[in-house]
């Protein structure tokens, strides 16, 4: 059936002019991750930059930059965002001191990783905004946080699951959740069940080494280049408040798997058409207000 409806181009579409409900950002800020030494974060606020338009300033460290006096009260309420149950919706719980202290040393040392707990995205999120002065609390300011914990959220299917980006104000791109989340080739999981059967303890690298090069990988190379993705995700829902894509090519792409991560980051690199035009549009609107 063909739609004869010809409808009066509502006042959004007109070119250069951006829809009501996308919010162009006054300011945006990146903070770096610095236990990743492959996460070159200059060149994810280029790229933001070169795609968006948007001038992105580069911070410290978010922590260093919030610069809490008191270590101690902060560690505490990280240590408050754990997971502790995988398999039920997060329950608050008063922090244990062996992990109030374990915050206390990531806090003290953040080039430091440490792999195994998970988060509660939403909840960490939150921490991070109230920490944010509340000039900065805007949905038009941008926040990309680069950080090492691995943050999950809860879904519908009754579990949690890592994420490497929670979409947010501010966002955070997980450097782990890139690792952890998307699922590795399936021989991996079979790889690891037999090797760790046969040796008792779980023996990731020798797991990892048959399929190197199929998975992004701590400190991997091509991390820079992964996180301009999450990080154009990010900006992008805070713009749009739409951050994924459909179109596998496209680098929006929500990606379950490390092999549909790796195509749409690494091997396409690109935008879908429509989201390219989306990209122009808010470049074209940047520049007027520039
Ligand atoms: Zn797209």
């Amino acid at each position: 059936m063909v739609d004869l409806v010809v409808r009066a181009p509502r006042p959004s579409s007109k070119p250069g002019r951006i829809p009501p409900d996308w919010d162009l950002p006054r300011a945006a800020y990146a903070y770096p991750d610095p236990s990743s030494v492959t996460l070159r974060i200059r060149e994810v606020a280029e790229y933001l930059r070169e795609v968006l338009g948007v001038r992105v300033t580069i911070r410290k460290e978010f922590f260093n930059h919030v610069a809490a006096r008191d270590l101690e009260p902060l560690a505490r309420k990280i240590a408050a965002t754990r997971v502790r149950h995988l398999l039920k919706p997060f329950e608050p719980a008063e922090p244990l001191y062996g992990e109030v202290q374990f915050e206390l040393r990531l806090l003290r040392d953040p080039t430091k990783r440490v792999p195994g707990v998970l988060y509660d995205g939403y909840r960490y999120a939150s921490l991070l905004r109230s920490l944010l002065p509340p000039r900065e609390r805007s949905l038009r300011t941008v926040h990309v946080v680069f950080a090492h914990r691995l943050l999950g959220t809860y879904e519908d299917d009754g579990r949690y699951h890592a994420r490497a980006v929670v979409c947010g104000f501010p966002s955070i791109v997980s450097t782990s959740g890139i690792v952890e989340a998307p699922a590795k080739p399936e021989g991996y999981y079979r790889v690891k069940a037999r090797l760790s059967a046969a040796l008792g303890s779980v023996p990731f690298e020798a797991a990892k080494a048959p399929f190197e090069g199929q998975f992004v990988d701590y400190d991997d190379p091509r991390l820079t280049m992964v996180a301009n993705g999450y990080a154009l995700q990010a900006a992008m829902y805070a713009i749009t408040k739409e951050a994924f894509c459909d179109a596998p090519a496209c680098r929006l792409y929500n990606a379950h798997w490390q092999a549909e991560l790796l195509a749409a980051q690494v091997e396409s690199g690109r935008l879908c058409p429509r989201h390219a035009q989306v990209a122009a549009r808010i470049r074209a609107a940047s520049a007027r207000k520039a």
